[in-house]
């Protein structure tokens, strides 16, 4: 019998925009290495090497890619060439190629836009079964098995492909764990056949300067998240001066985003982003089931708010009935003083 452990499982890396891996790749590559053995897919280059981005033209791809992935515990990298000009496609066409060589157990992919994407096209083409948005993965005696978080963390419902490798996206941030570092990594270049299938066509791409230091909503490890109880967009900087404090990226109730504290792309929840950090701080968020659905999976939850009844005190780890004009300023000032001691 096969062992299990030496199954390949294909993971799909996202690039971040300078032509690294994504922050979401080693929770990939360990929740693979639970399954099976994990062979790592990167495609193309970053922005950095999309013709246009600086000026510079396309830089060499996959660089730093192999050794990368080999720290985050890949067995095997396929380096195919993809597309920069076109959406979509060239990185399913490489899916398509890679599934054909390795013969996986399982497909693994971000639930980020990009690996959503993918991984539901390359579901549709190769008539796969598609997990999506999975917090976790196990074995059992029959094949992979998908976690997930639903109805806002409510239940946890496991799903299992009745025929074939399921494809899974998995929700970044919810596996944190780091698989061992491989040593003697096989680094292959994936020869990709074109389906000629129709894609968008990128014609141009401009970088945009966010004007924040603060990390990126989606797969932050700390999040602190603001509600109507911070009043105004005034008010609201209190949460941006705790996020600074504690380096993490400022989240949103929707009452706060509607009432014009923050734009929409902080909102956290059902209709937003959905969360998974090792430590969310909710101030004056009262915890409509909306909310919890895109951040019922952190890890540890803080909560202030003055109404002791607020239901997002019963999925709290620690909880502060009080003002978070009186609470958060004391944790800012305790939080820099450490700091600067
Ligand atoms: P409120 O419910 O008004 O709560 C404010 C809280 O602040 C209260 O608990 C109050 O006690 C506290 N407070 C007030 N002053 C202070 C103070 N000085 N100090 C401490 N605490 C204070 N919501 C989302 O967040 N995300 C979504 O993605 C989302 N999607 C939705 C989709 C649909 C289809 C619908 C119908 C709704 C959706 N909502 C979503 C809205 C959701 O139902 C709630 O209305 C919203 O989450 C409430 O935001 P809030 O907790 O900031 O405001």
């Amino acid at each position: 019998m096969t062992d299990v452990r030496e199954e390949p499982v294909l993971v799909l890396l996202d690039r971040d925009p300078k032509g690294g891996l994504a922050r979401s790749s080693a929770g990939l590559l360990a929740a693979a290495a639970s399954i099976g053995s994990p062979v790592a897919l990167v495609v193309g280059q970053g922005l950095d090497g999309v013709d246009g981005a600086d000026g510079a033209g396309d830089d060499p791809p996959h660089d730093q890619a192999p050794a990368l992935a080999a720290g985050f515990g890949a067995r095997r990298v396929l380096l195919a060439p993809g597309d920069a000009d076109r959406l979509g496609v060239p990185v399913v066409d490489a899916l398509a190629a890679a599934a054909e060589l390795v013969r996986p157990a399982a497909v693994l992919a971000s639930h980020s836009v990009e690996g959503r994407e993918a991984a539901a096209r390359y579901a549709v083409r190769s008539r796969s079964a598609l997990a999506l948005d999975a917090v976790g993965v196990s074995r059992d005696a029959e094949g992979v098995v998908a976690h997930h978080a639903a109805y806002g963390g409510t239940y946890l419902v496991d799903s299992a492909a009745t025929f074939g490798a399921p494809v899974v996206t998995l929700r970044v941030g919810a596996v944190d764990d780091r698989a061992p570092a491989v040593d003697d990594v096989r680094v292959e270049e994936l020869e990709v056949p074109a389906s000629g299938l129709p894609a968008a066509t990128v014609l141009g791409v401009e970088a945009v300067e966010s004007g924040s230091a603060r990390p990126e909503l989606r797969g932050a490890a700390t999040v602190v998240s603001g509600g109507r109880g911070l009043g105004s967009a005034e008010g609201f900087a209190l949460v941006e001066r705790l996020a600074d404090a504690l380096g993490g990226a400022v989240g949103a109730s929707r009452a706060a985003v509607d009432a014009g504290y923050v734009p929409a792309s902080c909102q956290v929840g059902q209709t937003g982003v959905t969360v998974s950090p090792r430590l969310y701080v909710a101030l004056g968020i009262s915890g409509a089931i909306q909310h919890l659905a895109g951040m019922q999976t952190a890890q540890t939850i803080v909560v202030v708010n003055s109404d002791e009844h607020a239901p997002l005190f019963e999925i709290a780890d620690f909880g502060v009935v009080g003002d978070v004009f009186e609470v958060v300023p004391q944790l800012v000032a305790a939080l820099e003083a450490r700091r600067d001691a």
